[in-house]
């Protein structure tokens, strides 16, 4: 098993990419603290790892809020004995983040607040955790949109992630002497809830499905085997990377009919 005898804590493991990923993890022997605000999704995802043999525990936090945070670390080592994987995954995709012109302010600070705060503060209150167990892997979930802009404007959202990204080097830099690896995972359009709204407009899913050179969306569980690599010593020697699991958006200028 390639996560044997670890421990990892995934946030907003309560539905689409973390819970996939806590399934996962624990099917390679990692024990699981599902983090999520949503207390029925993450109980939900703690009985499906248990309904298939593995040891999972729910934390309730908001990513956003420092008490929480270091609570939540505080309960998976109390819970575990330690921490080896921080997969900082939880991030919303708010329906009225749009244009700079017209996105408001308390879109603008939310989404920030948890897609970009909630990253620096897993890593600040983590950190010292991962120290304490000897090192381990540190997974921010940015986004491709952090390295591409896209006229379909989300202007938080893709700052958001933009700023995940660079904190997820800086980290990765200074801890590198230390046992931690930190990268940042760079997903194209999953189908999961995140995105639910917006596939389910037909114009919109096709505006965006012409750009993806395989001409689908991605499962949640292809972006969750990427975390997994990331998440084990495979990964050794990725630190610090831009981590695209995007079918080649990013490559492409234009793609196949
Ligand atoms: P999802 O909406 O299916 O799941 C997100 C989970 O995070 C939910 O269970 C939600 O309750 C939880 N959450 C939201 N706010 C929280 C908070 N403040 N504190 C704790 N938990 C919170 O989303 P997903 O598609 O699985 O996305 C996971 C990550 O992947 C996000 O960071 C997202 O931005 C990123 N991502 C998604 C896509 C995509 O197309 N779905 C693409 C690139 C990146």
């Amino acid at each position: 098993m390639r996560l044997a005898n670890k421990v990892a804590l995934i946030t907003g493991a309560g539905s689409g990419i973390g819970r996939e990923s806590a399934l996962l993890f624990a099917k390679e022997g990692a024990a699981i603290a599902v983090v999520d605000l949503n207390e029925a999704a993450g109980q939900e995802t703690v009985a499906l790892v248990a309904a298939a043999g593995g040891r999972a525990v729910f934390i309730r936090a908001d990513v956003s809020k420092a008490a929480d945070v270091e609570q939540m670390i505080a309960a998976t080592e109390s819970a575990f004995g330690g921490l080896h994987v921080l997969f900082n995954n939880a991030g919303i995709f708010h329906p009225d983040d749009g244009s700079v012109l017209d996105t408001d302010e308390a879109i603008w600070d939310l989404t920030i607040n948890i897609n970009l705060k909630g990253v620096f503060l897993g890593c600040k209150y983590g950190i010292p955790a991962l120290l304490r167990s000897g090192g381990g892997s540190i997974i921010n979930t940015a986004s491709f949109v952090a390295v591409v802009g896209a006229a379909t404007a989300q202007i938080a959202y893709t700052a958001s992630k933009g700023g995940v990204l660079s904190l997820t080097r800086e980290i990765a830099v200074e801890f590198a002497r230390q046992n931690i690896r930190v990268n940042a995972l760079c997903p194209g359009p999953v189908e999961t809830p995140l995105l639910e709204e917006l596939l389910a407009d037909p114009a919109r899913r096709q505006r965006r499905l012409v750009h993806i050179p395989p001409g689908r969306f991605a499962k949640a569980q292809e972006i969750a085997q990427a975390a997994l690599f990331l998440a084990t010593d495979e990964a050794s020697f990725v630190n610090g990377s831009t981590f695209l699991v995007d079918g080649g958006i990013t490559a492409a200028y234009v793609t196949a009919e």
